[in-house]
């Protein structure tokens, strides 16, 4: 029989490469890079080949399951539905409506029809108990970039493509090919601009895949890239070295940050984060004198006590050198649909380049009192919100691929908690360390099963395009589209039944908002899109023709539109351009201006100051992503849990040798009465005084169906973490840089 080709975005994480699958007798029979992609041009990493093993993955659920007596039981979609109807309503109406929580993952960020419908259920449950994981890893720099830019998307990347000094923080692109940025074949960008001259400088407690292509790697105690960062704007004000180019008319607070700054010298800080004052003034002249330069601080930027301020000042770096929104510096993207900061000013009625700005602390969460972040509170609450008894407590819980036991800190409390619910709904793919507390799992499907477009990851992307992907196999009969499940949840909980159509919902969904959207509008929005679409198609097909590129509804008929799109996909998507400026009109703020000195960021100064004389421990803890892993579940598949064991506590030898540890042997690291038993990996590539972990592993318990990932369960980083440490002003946990005490087994 013979084979045919099929083209998919691969969805394992935010690089977005462009895979070719071979399929022959309904089976994928090899997947490689996608020559002819516009984006990733042919790139592949060894996790896009396994999305053939999650596929046939016999632990993948394919049918719903409904707990029985303690035991998962097989059930048909209507009993699903029916059991939840029978269930949720009554608690939602005894209780109220902050008595259902939800929770979601970082999948939804790759399946299309998770995303978009994922906040018509937020909206229909009306609840404040809403969780993602951006608050596990993400939300400092989605809140720094809000204040600064406008909106929770508009994040400035580096133009690598055109870059020749680029200066990375807490991050490892060399295995993650990036995160908010989207950046596939990262080794060979770096590479090409390490030959025009150029210089990769790493910032990092361990001397990481990206560190040791570097020109320079410094090792930076972890948790401490704020007083770094401080130290670099310091120097540029101190040594005169600040040149805002040409948006010096475009952000205020120039005078503020001077000020702000002024008790942290790179001498001041130099002993607190372990990187000599010379080396800090140094960094900050290069930047200052390289015309094409630019600063990326990641997750371990984001999960520490400092995350917000820490995310902001890599980014009043980029201004105060002139390098933000110039060609080679730190640019946005401009992505093709669903981005709000492209949005005409006829649909919003703003001026482009003014806005609402962003909006924090709308209400606080109800036990720790953190505040609300871009409609929600903070992971790190779930458990202590389903605990605490009065109104607003969570009775009832519905996630939506997220795994919070092993990707929180302290899951074993969350583990707890989800116990003692009334009812828990989870919408995933396996039953695992999370989803075995619920009580009725809906399994969504393959994501070779689903059509996607990315919605978040062109805001982010190194060069503009737009691409889709076509289902390579039909679903099979009986499943249902993950929108259509959301919808049926969002319908239930409004008391329009477990049997409503979702096509007559998604219909009813889709008329409101473009109303909303386009107000006079609408009908003949409505008459261009037809009557074929419908879900996340239809939403998509409106995105793109009002978007920036678009055809405007036929008036401008060269624009694209979701079959011009779906058109190009054998030969590669469209290729929309390399970065270029989009100040001033990208902006949202309500001066229309870069905010250089949010007055939240400036009073949480203080805390740094108090800081900046605190002792080091002797050991603390950082987390680890390697090429092969990215979400817990991938330790399920058969290709990637090949080859030697990753889940592995590395050390420095003069660690091991001052505590007797040695490679190959367990060793016990503990945080007070918490503790787990690793593997020591003896290595040089960590700093003094550093552990490493990766996380996502602790695949032990008791009534899950991971398999493989069983077999070779790993310890979980996760279990030494506090709950309580959060960034005050993101919600952000505190994952890197917590003190731990570890001995030999
Ligand atoms: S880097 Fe790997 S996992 Fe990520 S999108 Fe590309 S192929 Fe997929």
């Amino acid at each position: 029989m013979t084979h045919t080709i099929h083209h998919r975005i691969c969805p394992l994480c935010e690089a977005c490469c462009g895979l070719e699958l071979k399929v022959q007798d309904n089976k994928v029979i090899s997947i490689r890079g996608h020559d002819a992609d516009v984006f990733s041009a042919g790139y592949i990493c060894p996790k896009g080949v396994a999305l053939a093993d999650l596929h046939e993955d016999p632990d993948r659920l394919r049918t719903p399951l409904i707990k029985r007596n303690g035991e998962f039981v097989e059930a048909s979609w209507d009993e699903a539905f029916q059991e939840i109807e029978a269930r949720l309503p009554a608690i939602r109406a005894q209780h109220g409506r902050d008595a259902v929580g939800i929770a979601v993952g970082n999948p939804a960020a790759h399946k299309i029809g998770l995303l978009m419908y994922f906040g018509r259920l937020a909206r229909a449950l009306g609840s404040k108990n809403v969780f993602s994981s951006s608050t596990l890893d993400q939300m400092p720099k989605q809140l720094a970039s809000g204040l600064m830019f406008g909106h929770w998307l508009s994040i400035a990347i580096p133009d690598i493509a055109r870059c020749d000094y680029l200066l990375l923080l807490g991050a490892n692109p060399l295995a993650s090919n990036g995160s908010m940025w989207t950046v596939p074949d990262f080794k060979g960008k770096a590479k090409a601009l390490q030959a025009r001259g150029g210089e990769l400088v790493v910032i990092d407690p361990r001397r990481s895949e990206t560190a040791a292509m570097a020109n320079a790697h410094h090792f930076i105690r972890p948790g401490a890239d704020v007083f770094l960062l401080l130290g670099l704007v310091h120097t540029l004000f101190d040594e005169k070295l600040v040149r805002l180019g040409p948006v010096a008319g475009l952000v205020n607070g120039v005078d503020e940050v001077a000020v702000a700054v002024a008790p942290f010298s790179a001498e001041a800080v130099a002993e607190r984060c372990a990187i000599d004052a010379s080396t800090i003034r140094g960094i900050a002249r290069k930047l200052a004198s390289t015309q094409r330069a630019a600063v990326y601080g990641r997750i371990g930027t984001c999960t520490q006590q400092y995350g917000t301020l820490a995310s902001w000042l890599v980014d009043v770096l980029n201004v105060l050198t002139g390098h933000l929104d110039l060609p080679g510096g730190a640019m946005f993207s401009q992505a093709a649909a669903f981005a709000s900061n492209t949005s005409s000013s006829s649909q919003t009625g703003t001026v482009p380049g003014v806005g609402r700005g962003i909006t924090t602390g709308r209400h606080n969460s109800r036990v720790s009192g953190a505040p609300e972040i871009y409609g929600e509170l903070p992971m790190t609450c779930l458990s202590e919100e389903i605990e605490t008894p009065g109104v607003g407590q969570i009775k009832a819980l519905i996630t939506v691929g997220t795994n919070p036991v092993l990707s929180s800190p302290n899951g074993a409390r969350v583990g707890h908690a989800l116990d003692q619910l009334d009812f828990m709904v989870s919408l995933d793919i396996y039953l695992n360390e999370t989803t075995r507390h619920a009580d009725v799992i809906l399994p969504g499907l393959s994501p070779l099963e689903s059509m996607h477009y990315d919605v978040a990851f062109p805001q982010l992307s190194w060069r503009n395009h737009a691409r889709y992907s076509e289902p390579v196999f039909e679903r099979p009969g009986t499943q249902l589209h993950e929108w259509e499940i959301l919808l049926k949840l969002s319908a239930i909980i409004q008391g329009k039944g477990a049997d409503a159509d979702p096509g007559a919902l998604d219909d009813e969904h889709f008329a409101d908002d473009t109303r909303r959207q386009f107000g006079d509008q609408a009908p003949a929005v409505m008459q261009a899109v037809g009557h074929q679409l419908r879900g996340p198609d239809r939403l998509l097909d409106v995105a793109l023709r009002s978007g920036p590129y678009g055809d405007a509804f036929g008036a401008k008929p060269d624009g694209l539109n979701l079959a011009k799109v779906k058109a190009s996909s054998a030969s590669g998507g469209i290729d929309l351009g390399e970065l270029a400026p989009r100040l001033p009109g990208m902006l949202r703020t309500p001066s229309g201006k870069v905010e250089l000195a949010p007055p939240m960021l400036l009073a949480d100064l203080s805390r740094v100051r108090d800081d900046l004389k605190l002792p080091t421990p002797d050991m603390v803890i950082i987390g680890r992503r390697d090429v092969r892993s990215n979400n817990s579940w991938m330790h399920n598949l058969p290709i990637l849990a090949k080859g030697p064991f990753r889940c592995t506590a590395l050390v420095h030898p003069s660690d091991a040798q001052r505590l007797g540890l040695s490679d190959g042997a367990l060793a016990r690291i503990a945080n007070g009465t918490r503790s787990i038993e690793a593997q020591v990996q003896v290595s040089s590539d960590m700093m003094p005084g550093v552990v490493s972990l990766p996380h996502g592993w602790g695949h032990s318990l008791p009534g899950t169906r991971l398999r493989l990932a069983a077999e070779r369960p790993g310890a979980n980083l996760n279990t030494l973490l506090d709950e309580n440490l959060r960034d005050p002003l993101s919600g952000n946990a505190v994952l890197s840089g917590v003190a731990v005490v570890m001995q030999a087994v």
